[in-house]
């Protein structure tokens, strides 16, 4: 299946990993409770996380009396799994009385652009009508780079001006939307972490424009974050949720690292859904996130 073919660098090493353990298995006993923190630690669990699932791990085999190294395996899922789900999501609604609007945020390489673009695709095979505001004004190319996407994926792209305001062109982009019945308008922005407090401004102003076009909107505000920078993403993260309303995670790269764990991390850090994964450059490389076939695919 393609979703675990993109994921194979993160199961391979993992799952090589776990079976690494399984090795020198012979009960659960310090080394092995050690060994178990490094093979996270690797996948880029992070060291907070990763104390966690080691010290549930512990109580659950001691609790249920765990012999088995199959055993501990399973167990081993069901806490992340848990650690997943234990966060109550505000499911994702459609706006029914007009467009829906999603703004895309992140640092600059994360894969906005790119994603918006997959984003479009699979809201068009479902039926959908989609506008795109490229409202990136700042990195030099992303504004041209969406219109190309949306030429190929043949929507319409409303265009800021490089260097200018990204609230003007969601402006005109909400106008465009509501004028012509468009199902999705997703707003590609800019990323700029250097300076926070602009950062915040630009941001908080642009929920305000778009509020005032769209009741509701934005309906979605998701993070992008490059899963190859590891443990990095998550403080970049933390300065996103710190300055803007995000809802949700898109997880990009993850076909090019061996650091998946990374998943786990942000939701016990941050408690955010990953909502989409990304795993590839083409329009198609995108998945919905499924925890269990995640963590199965991980570990098998
Ligand atoms: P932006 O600055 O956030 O808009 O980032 P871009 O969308 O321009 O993406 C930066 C680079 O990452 C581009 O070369 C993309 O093709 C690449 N990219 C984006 N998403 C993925 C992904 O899921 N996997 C891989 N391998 N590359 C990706």
């Amino acid at each position: 299946d393609r979703y675990l073919k993109g994921l194979d660098k993160s199961k391979k090493s993992f799952s090589e990993r776990i079976r690494r353990l399984a090795l020198g298995f012979s009960g659960i006993d310090e080394d092995f409770l050690e060994e178990l923190m490094i093979v996270l630690l690797e996948a880029d669990i992070g060291i907070k996380t990763a104390q966690k699932i080691v010290d549930e791990v512990e109580t659950r085999a001691m609790d249920q009396k765990l012999k088995t190294f199959d055993q501990i395996t399973e167990c081993l899922i069901e806490v992340m799994r848990d650690m997943y789900c234990d966060h109550e999501d505000k499911p994702f609604h459609k706006n029914t009385e007009g467009p829906t609007v999603i703004l895309m945020v992140g640092v600059n390489g994360s894969g906005k652009t790119t994603t918006t673009a997959k984003l479009t695709k699979r809201f068009l095979e479902k039926g959908n009508s989609v506008a795109l505001a490229a409202a990136d004004t700042f990195r030099a190319g992303a504004i041209d780079q969406l219109a190309v996407w949306a030429q190929r994926l043949g929507v319409t792209c409303i265009k800021g001006r490089e260097g200018g305001d990204p609230s003007a062109a969601l402006v005109d982009a909400c106008r465009y939307a509501k004028e012509n019945n468009i199902d999705y308008l997703i707003g590609d922005t800019a990323g700029r972490l250097q300076n926070k407090a602009n950062l915040m401004k630009e941001l908080e102003k642009m929920h305000r424009v778009v509020s005032r076009e769209i009741p509701g909107a934005p309906h979605e505000v998701w993070l992008v974050l490059d899963a190859t920078t590891g443990q990095n993403g998550i403080s970049q993260a933390q300065i996103f949720l710190e300055t803007t309303n995000v809802t949700g995670i898109i997880l990009t790269k993850l076909d090019g690292t061996a650091k998946g764990g990374i998943v786990i991390a942000i939701r016990d850090l941050l408690g955010l859904p990953v909502k989409y994964i990304g795993l590839g450059e083409k329009e198609d490389d995108l998945r919905e996130f499924d925890i269990d076939s995640y963590l199965y695919g991980m570990c098998e």
